[in-house]
Formats: structure tokens, C-alpha cells, sequence
């Protein structure tokens, strides 16, 4: 959070110092189940002031120290109660533990791209699309402007709660955008979100209060594109 975290970021071209290096995954390749760094709250790979005057510091600061990382702890909360149930044999909340399971596990994984795939200002990689991504955005809506603006326009429009993603499909190979309510609802199955956009009002109400869509439009301008080609790389396998 620091000017010695960005020069750092500069000079060795690598992410946040002390994060593992997760090529085209959003977690790192090591992760296993229970008790890996899966549930460690991920490092953001720049400061919290340094998407000024896009998103304020205070708003990032509380979005990632509280809210993913309460989620971070739902989710555990969830499987913690769900071992119980299994050891005990006494389903009667299952409903509602799964529930949770899935809804603090959207929160975790969508947060944690939402900052890998975000930059400050006119940083590298915020310049758009290139190379193959680019291609395959022209190819599955028209134009680069017409997927932005059928994103936007997911994304001023979220009922309530949500999140507009960009996913690569592998049913077909090709790339859609879907509306998410909350974290979790209207998942579309076996696809992989490649880039989001989170747009619960914590995100962005301390500066931009009920205008969502500037806050929208504004955020364009922190889109990591190299971030999303690696991630939609990965995603092609
Ligand atoms: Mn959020």
C-alpha cells in the first residue's frame, strides 16, 4: 500500500511482493483442500489509493479488509457447520448451510478476480484488449463497443445485489456476458468468469452514492486487459 509496493511492482514486473505467482489462475496451483492459503485473504496486487480517482481508497480499504474477508470467513463458517452436520448426522440445516456455502464461496472467488482484474489508471494492460482476447471479443459481439456496451449495461441493471461478468464458455469456445444476483445466483455452469465487475453499492456509494452508472463508466478505466487475456488463456486450457 505503499510507493515501495509500486515501484517494487514496476521494476520486477511481477505481482504484489509476497504473493504467490498465479500465471493464468486466480488461485494459486499449490492450493489444497482445507487449511491452504485458499482461505488466506489475497494481497491486491496495488494499493488501495492507487485506483484513485476511479474508485476512493476508504472503499477499497473496506471492501477488501472487511467484506472478502467476511466472506472469506462465511465460507469457512458454512463447511464448519457442514462437517458438523456430517459427523452428527442432523441435516435439518442443511438447506440453509448450503446456501451460505454458496453464496460466501461466490463472494471469495468474484472478489478475488474483481482485483486481479482491475489496475490503476492508465497503467500497463489498461488499454484495452489485444491479441487473441480482442479477437474473440470482435468475433462473439460484433465490436469491442458492443460488448462494452451490453456489459454496461448487465451491470447499471443487476437487480438489487450482483455483478456483471464476462465468461468464456467451453460448451461452445466463445465468450458471454451474464448478470450474477448476490454472488451466486444465476450462475451459468461451467463457465469461467474472466472478468467482473462488482456493483453492490459497497463498492462504490462513498463516491459515487445512487449513480451507478458512473461508477460504471468511470471503471473502465482500471480494466487489467493483460490480466483478463492470461485468465481467459487459462481458461481455453
Ligand atoms: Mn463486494
Amino acid at each position: 500500500m505503499t510507493l515501495d509496493r509500486r515501484s517494487f511492482i514496476r521494476t520486477a514486473g511481477l505481482a504484489a511482493a509476497g504473493a504467490p505467482l498465479l500465471g493464468g489462475s486466480l488461485f494459486a496451483q499449490s492450493a489444497e483442500p482445507s487449511g491452504s492459503d485458499f482461505y488466506e485473504l489475497p494481497e491486491l496486487p496495488y494499493g488501495y489509493a492507487d485506483l484513485e480517482p476511479v474508485i476512493d481508497a476508504q472503499t477499497m480499504e473496506i471492501h477488501h479488509s472487511r467484506h472478502h474477508q467476511g466472506y472469506i470467513n462465511g465460507l469457512k463458517a458454512a463447511e464448519e457447520a457442514l462437517a458438523a452436520a456430517r459427523a452428527s448426522e442432523d441435516y435439518g440445516l442443511i438447506q440453509h448451510w448450503s446456501r451460505k456455502l454458496s453464496f460466501h464461496f461466490g463472494g471469495h472467488v468474484l472478489h478475488t478476480l474483481f482485483w486481479q482484474t482491475m489496475a490503476p489508471p492508465d497503467s500497463s494492460g489498461t488499454g484495452g484488449p489485444s491479441g487473441e482476447l480482442a479477437t474473440a471479443i470482435d468475433r462473439d459481439f460484433g465490436s469491442f463497443d458492443a460488448f462494452r456496451g451490453q456489459f454496461s449495461a448487465a451491470a447499471r441493471t443487476v437487480e438489487g445485489s450482483g455483478w456483471a461478468l464476462l465468461h468464456y464458455r467451453p460448451q461452445d469456445n466463445r465468450l458471454v456476458v451474464a448478470q450474477a444476483e448476490k454472488q451466486h445466483d444465476l450462475a451459468m455452469w461451467g463457465a469461467t468468469p474472466i472478468l467482473g465487475i462488482d456493483v453492490w453499492e459497497h463498492a462504490y456509494y462513498l463516491r459515487y452514492q445512487n449513480r451507478r452508472a458512473d461508477y460504471v463508466d468511470a471503471w473502465w478505466q482500471v480494466v487489467n486487459w493483460n490480466r483478463v487475456a492470461e485468465l481467459y488463456q487459462s481458461a481455453r486450457g
